[in-house]
């Protein structure tokens, strides 16, 4: 297979893979409950590198080859909280709101429960400073073993990990606080399993001090409302809310204006000249030295609206896939 001229020595299963990856990584920046995320990136705020070795390294000590429960339910904490989707009052009464009148926080009563909220509400602030003042002890172990030569003092890790509570909140690692660590491991791989374990630390905590405490408040709540098991699983009589049917060709329809400016064809583009993931690319500068190169071919492989070239898309005769994209 090649692109742009150049002979990608990749198998061509996984070049596909990482296109569509990539394709759908750029759907989920332009959703409208990211557009903060997706400035942050915009200007180079976040490590997606980092972020995506976080999110998905769950391995412990303890655990073997199987996946534990404590695993999964980590896991499964990590990607609520980066896709907004813990279940906070705001989020139940918008399921139900035949069963929760209010959705007013239960600790301090006088905000209602975003997300958001779960980790600025005045009531959790004591352990959750404490949990990052753990945290940063934890840190500064764990780089005091990893080199001797460029130690870091533990009031430097300790302002730099506060300032990066609200990108902590979110589910994302900030460049800031990459940088940092990664002056002192010196390489990727130990940069990243550091940061994911001080993630991983921080997580567990705040779902066993902050969390479990927040929902033993929610189940007596539901108790005094007289709301069970039962009747959560009762369908939802509620007339105020409806979902609007979905509607077909949700997806932007593919054109020959619009491709020019996917920005994850320059992403791909500039992972097989200059090496590493496409994700290491994403909104860098170094991709977009890459827009003059890029073609039509690499987006019409991921789109399945596009009917006229999924029937010559894998073909070596095609003259729209040739110009870059060519299997060989
Ligand atoms: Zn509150």
């Amino acid at each position: 297979m090649a692109c742009d001229k150049l002979t990608l020595e990749a198998s061509s299963r996984k070049c596909i893979k990482a296109i569509s990856k990539a394709r759908h990584f750029d759907l989920m920046l332009q959703l409208q409950r990211n557009s903060e995320i997706k400035l942050l990136t915009e200007h180079q705020h976040i490590n997606w590198t980092a972020t995506s070795f976080m999110l998905n390294y769950n391995l412990s000590d303890k655990d073997n080859a199987a996946t534990s429960f404590a695993q999964h339910r980590q896991r499964s904490f990590k990607y609520k909280i980066f896709s907004q989707e813990l279940p906070t009052l705001s989020c139940m009464r918008r399921q139900r709101s035949d069963l929760y009148p209010s959705a007013d926080c239960l600790s301090c009563q006088r905000h209602k429960e975003f997300q958001s909220h779960f980790w600025t509400c005045s009531s959790h602030q004591d352990q959750w400073r404490m949990i990052l003042n753990q945290a940063t002890t934890m840190l500064t172990n764990i780089l005091h073993q990893s080199s001797s030569r460029h130690r870091l003092t533990h009031e430097q890790l300790q302002v730099c990990l506060h300032e990066s509570r609200t990108f902590i909140s979110k589910g994302i690692v900030p460049t800031s606080l990459f940088d940092l660590v990664s002056s002192v491991c010196r390489s990727l791989p130990n940069t990243h399993l550091t940061l994911a374990k001080v993630y991983n630390y921080i997580y567990r905590q705040v779902f066993t001090h902050i969390w479990k405490p927040r929902y033993a408040k929610v189940i007596a709540h539901e108790q005094t409302l007289g709301i069970s098991n039962c009747t959560k699983r009762l369908k939802n009589q509620s007339t105020t809310f409806q979902y609007l049917p979905k509607q077909q060709g949700h997806s932007a329809p593919f054109n020959t204006a619009n491709h020019l400016t996917c920005p994850w064809v320059y992403w791909f583009t500039a992972s097989i000249k200059q090496g590493l993931s496409w994700i290491s690319y994403v909104y860098s500068p170094k991709a977009e030295m890459f827009r003059s190169f890029t073609t039509s071919a690499i987006c019409s492989v991921t789109n399945p609206k596009d009917t006229n070239r999924i029937s010559h898309r894998f073909s070596i005769d095609s003259p729209n896939l040739i110009d870059s994209l060519v299997l060989v």
